[in-house]
């Protein structure tokens, strides 16, 4: 354990930037010196395999450091990189404009080579500099979208979604200038994996006969949606359930959703959404609504080794037993099923009768 992470003052442009000028001064003095430099980056982790449950993952203390210095390729390549994402970020700071992780990988595409090793500065800067990406000005090209009983305005921007609460909105990517103009419509949000099920729901009018809000990620959410997740959460009080494929991807974007990514650990606390409760396809389910077997597809070689891998996180362990439950249920049947697969039963089977029993009855873990 190596000392807690501070967000203080770190949103403050004039305070980043006084940052990173001590941070290349101080490379540039070792380097005139003749030595080294030595850049220090917490480490942070979302999960571990420890099964005590001791461990300090998810709750912003680092669990080591790694030391960046010239006496290793690697080493130099990412020094080099870090400090070309960071004069990009500090010219962004200082003009007050934003820009994207992919504007910045092309900037110097034959030095970055790939999109990967930048965001991966990125993260290092966030450490470095005790802050969170969109400090940096550096946004993502929102993937998330909304709709239902709601309204909002980003920097001043109206977004009526009442008027039409099956119309589906972009998530906002400027998060922290969005204001929540209506308070206690909504009864809950509903979280769905997929944007052909959050398609599936406007088409059936699920949030005007519901009262809800529905957000889709569309696969893995990005940090736009799950801050913007974890904002309407705080401002409004509602319950978030999140309905995924039964599969082992499904899962895995649940966990997402609520204890974060490996990534941005070190960012946990304003990514984790940990209200949020699993709505379904829950593997216990697939019998009790008859699921026939061409609905029903084995589990791969690849499906098993990520089950077994997700079973042994500690968070499962200590926060979600229940989810360990079903996850090694999926394991011992060895078949999974799209949420889709529900609409054997009919076309509207999923928002008219499977979703509303549910939230209704309760059945979420
Ligand atoms: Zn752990």
């Amino acid at each position: 354990m190596e000392g807690k992470r501070s967000c203080l003052s770190s949103s403050i442009p004039s305070d980043l930037l006084r940052r990173i000028r001590k941070l290349t001064l101080s490379i540039l003095t070792n380097l005139s010196n003749g030595q080294s430099p030595v850049v220090q980056i917490d480490r942070f982790r979302n999960y571990c395999t420890e099964t005590s449950g001791n461990c300090y993952c998810n709750c912003g203390i680092s669990v080591g450091k790694e030391l960046l210095t010239l006496q290793r390729e690697c080493h130099t390549r990412r020094l080099d990189v870090l400090l070309r994402v960071l004069l990009v970020v500090q010219t962004l700071l200082q003009q007050n404009r934003h820009g994207s992780k992919r504007d910045i990988y092309y900037m110097h595409p034959t030095v970055f080579k790939e999109q990967s090793v930048v965001d991966r500065a990125i993260n290092d800067i966030c450490i470095l500099l005790q802050c969170s990406r969109h400090n940096l000005n550096v946004v993502s090209v929102g993937n998330g979208m909304v709709m239902g009983w709601l309204k909002f305005s980003e920097a001043g921007r109206k977004f009526d979604c009442i008027n039409n609460p099956n119309t589906a909105y972009p998530v906002p990517v400027h998060v922290e200038d969005v204001e929540i103009d209506i308070i206690g419509v909504a009864r809950y949000i509903l979280v769905v994996e997929k944007e052909s099920v959050f398609q599936r729901l406007a088409n059936d009018s699920f949030c005007t006969r519901n009262r809800c809000i529905v957000v889709t990620g569309r696969g893995y959410p990005d940090v736009p949606t799950r801050r913007f997740l974890r904002l309407l959460i705080e401002k409004l009080h509602l319950p978030a359930y999140c309905l995924v494929d039964c599969d082992p991807y499904g899962i895995d974007i649940l966990t997402t959703y609520r204890f974060g990514s490996m990534q941005m650990a070190y960012d946990a606390k304003f990514l984790c959404v940990p209200e949020i409760r699993w709505l379904g396809v829950f593997p216990s389910e697939v019998e009790k609504y008859c699921l026939p077997q061409q609905c029903l597809l084995p589990l791969t070689r690849e499906d098993k080794t990520r089950v077994e891998a997700m079973l042994l996180r500690c968070y499962l362990r200590r926060e979600a037993p229940q989810w360990r439950f079903e996850l090694d249920l999926l394991l011992s049947r060895g078949l999974k099923c799209e949420i889709e697969a529900l609409s054997v039963q009919s076309l509207s089977f999923l928002s008219e009768e499977y979703l509303p029993s549910k939230i209704q009855g309760g059945v979420y873990i």
